[in-house]
């Protein structure tokens, strides 16, 4: 018997998500991916969101 996991932690909540996009290597929940949109930058919450992205490792440019 097959199991298809499908489920990828979100890089915002840290939950397991079937749902959402890819943001470089980090993985956003439709749910995170919603509430950033709606985030006003005055929100506490925007600062935490900022922090999460700074944690994506974008890829390296050739130089
Ligand atoms: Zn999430």
């Amino acid at each position: 018997m097959k199991q298809y996991d499908s489920y990828e932690q979100c890089g915002i909540c840290e939950e397991k998500k079937a749902t959402g996009i890819h943001l470089y290597t980090m993985f956003i929940c439709t749910d995170c991916e919603y509430n950033m949109i709606h985030t006003e930058p005055r929100e506490d919450k925007y600062n935490y969101y900022l922090q999460k992205l700074k944690n994506i490792n974008q890829p390296k440019l050739y130089s």
